[in-house]
């Protein structure tokens, strides 16, 4: 039975579970939220492993960061963070750096300690032989930025890994911006605020879904039901953006990661979260070792879990992972975006998230953008009736 709904929620990820809390605890709104798999939560949904109770991303290892501080504030009503700060290793035939690039990186892979300054003049001469601004692509980009010697070692390989393809036929657009840091500092992000879930990625995305006027039915597809769904009643739609239209104007194409897990007899694999393998022979992009993730809890000390990452375009039946920014995916989503806009209109559908904007978002990303369409669209129309505005940038 699908009347008697004042919101009907398709997808139970970040942006769907942040529209449905608001619509419920906000505005005392009935909410159906619909979602295809047997667990809610998207993409961020974490389960421990069985055989070690350890937590695993099972669609890849999520960090949370933000520098917004609404969404901040917001999050933490439903889960408390730990104070995890995420660092990234780069292994190199039988090295392993400290990464993004700084200055110990510099001086490992030269063999010599340099002053800042000097660091800043050796890396000056080695990237002189592109100018920046004239860059045709990501191999030139890159050159001109860091120079030739780290470039072969810690971008081509892995790069040509992660797009399955030349960095030479890569748009010079993917590395926008790829830091040489002339200090020791190796945090990854940038970000004012950054922590795990203290309880695990899980409780925090069922807490959001706990209200009483909020109803999750998971194993069904928006597809199937939707003939069954009252015409006109309110829609945020969370899924693949060229599915809804029926691939009308074509499909968007999407990079996939296949994740390899295994669980490794000793209490430690490699004494970090993630190293990433640079070299391209090595088939894999990167592994993550989730004890790390939590050195607060009480792992066994015997045994650890392991993810091998590899890289892939993804098939009609993979999960879509990142967007693809080709000119054909951009034409395609112009044409979409258009779609959307009546259907807003016409039938108060609106499209939100990382597959319904075909869109890379990191988490906060969603929830922000949830939170704003939330505040300027949805609520303006549950409570005085005013139209959807479809547009995809909330
Ligand atoms: P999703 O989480 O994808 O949720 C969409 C939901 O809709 C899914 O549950 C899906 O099953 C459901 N659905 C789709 N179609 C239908 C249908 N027809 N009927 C019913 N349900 C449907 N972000 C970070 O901040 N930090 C990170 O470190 C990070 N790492 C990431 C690593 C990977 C490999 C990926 C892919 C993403 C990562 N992200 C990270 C991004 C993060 O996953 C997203 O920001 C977040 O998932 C966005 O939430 P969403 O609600 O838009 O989409
Ligand atoms: N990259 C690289 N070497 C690395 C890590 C990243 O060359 O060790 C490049 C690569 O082209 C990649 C891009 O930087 O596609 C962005 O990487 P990041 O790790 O930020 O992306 P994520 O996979 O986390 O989305």
């Amino acid at each position: 039975d699908f009347a008697g709904y004042d919101l009907v929620v398709v997808g139970s990820g970040f942006f769907g579970l942040t529209v449905a809390e608001r619509a419920a605890a906000e505005l005392g709104k009935k909410v159906l939220i619909l979602e295809r798999r047997s667990h809610l939560g998207g993409n961020a949904y974490s389960e421990p492993d069985p055989e070690t109770g350890i937590e695993v991303h099972k669609y890849g290892a999520h960090l949370f960061h933000t520098s917004n501080k609404r969404v901040w504030e917001y999050v933490n009503r439903f889960t408390e963070f730990t104070n995890y700060q995420h660092r990234v290793f780069a292994r190199v035939k039988d090295q392993v750096y400290s990464f993004p690039m700084n200055l110990a990186l510099i001086n490992q892979f030269f063999g010599k300690s340099h002053t800042p300054d000097e660091a800043r003049e050796l890396i000056a001469k080695q990237s002189s032989e592109f100018e920046t601004s004239a860059a045709q692509n990501l191999e030139e980009k890159a050159i001109s930025l860091v120079g030739r010697p780290l470039y072969e070692a810690f971008i081509r390989g892995y790069t040509a890994k992660q797009w399955e393809n030349d960095p030479k036929n890569l748009g010079e657009n993917i590395i926008t911006r790829l830091p040489v840091r002339y200090n020791f500092d190796n945090r990854y992000f940038n970000d004012t605020y950054e922590g795990l879930p203290v309880n695990g990625y899980t409780a925090w995305l069922e807490k959001m879904a706990e209200h009483e006027n909020i109803e999750i039915r998971l194993n069904v597809d928006y597809f199937d039901v939707r003939e069954h769904i009252p015409a006109g009643t309110p829609t945020v739609y969370t899924g693949p953006l060229d599915r809804y239209f029926g691939y009308s104007a074509g499909r968007f194409t999407w990079r996939t990661v296949d994740f390899e897990s295994e669980v490794a007899e000793t209490g430690d694999f490699q004494g970090t979260s993630v190293v990433n393998y640079n070299d391209q022979e090595v088939p894999y992009t990167r592994i993550i070792e989730f004890r790390h993730f939590h050195p607060e809890r009480d792992y066994p000390k015997d045994k650890t879990v392991i993810f091998r990452e590899y890289s892939r375009f993804a098939g009609e039946e993979d999960e879509p992972y990142y967007p693809i920014n080709t000119p054909e995916n951009r034409e395609k989503l112009e044409a979409y975006r258009e779609l959307a806009k009546a259907e807003a209109r016409e039938k108060n559908v609106l499209f939100g998230g990382r597959l319904g904007t075909y869109k890379y978002l990191d988490m906060h990303m969603a929830i922000g953008s949830a939170l704003s369409a939330f505040d300027n669209k949805i609520a303006p129309h549950l409570t005085d009736g005013a139209p959807l505005d479809g547009s995809l940038d909330a």
